[in-house]
């Protein structure tokens, strides 16, 4: 088996059963995210301990792409403090734009998605769950800044189109 039909495998797998799949309730912080070329939609739901990413589950309907890119994402993610999270998300935009990009080993699993870049128009399908999740804890922070009336009016969920 080579890497390509290795990596083929990794995405046919998280998107047969995908991992973290549902929604928590109560959440810290949520958002949905939609990308219209695809018809991709995508709902992050998450819990915070203190900077850390404690625990976090999406569903949606999607391409095999998207659902096994928010599927590796929540694995990738899970107990990770945000600054390593932050890192993640750059490296994950540089894999599937960037055709020169050597991954660092951190990236694991989610080097799977890398022959994503070689298909443009797939590239939102991969980076979704990504954006959605940055929307997802911009809005948390938002929320935390916010004085107790305006925290009420940041509680709605952010919603974020990929358009
Ligand atoms: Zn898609």
């Amino acid at each position: 088996m080579d890497l390509k039909d290795l990596y083929r495998e990794v995405i046919l797998d998280h998107n047969r059963s995908p991992r973290n799949f549902g929604r928590l309730d109560p959440a810290d912080a949520a958002a949905t995210g939609h990308n219209p070329l695809c018809g991709d939609r995508l709902h992050l739901s998450l819990r915070l301990d203190g900077d850390r990413i404690r625990e976090l589950a999406f569903d949606g309907q999607g391409c095999a792409i998207s659902v096994a890119s928010a599927s590796l994402m929540t694995e990738a993610v899970k107990g990770r403090p945000r600054a390593e999270v932050e890192a993640l998300y750059h490296d994950m935009h540089r894999l599937l734009t960037e055709t020169d990009f050597q991954p660092p080993r951190e990236l694991g699993k989610l080097m799977a998605l890398g022959g994503v870049r070689e298909f443009p128009a797939r590239v939102k399908c991969a980076s979704l769950c990504w954006h959605t999740l940055e929307a997802a804890l911009r809005q948390h922070d938002a929320a935390q800044a916010a004085d107790a009336s305006a925290r009420a009016a940041a509680a709605s969920e952010a919603i974020i189109s990929t358009e």
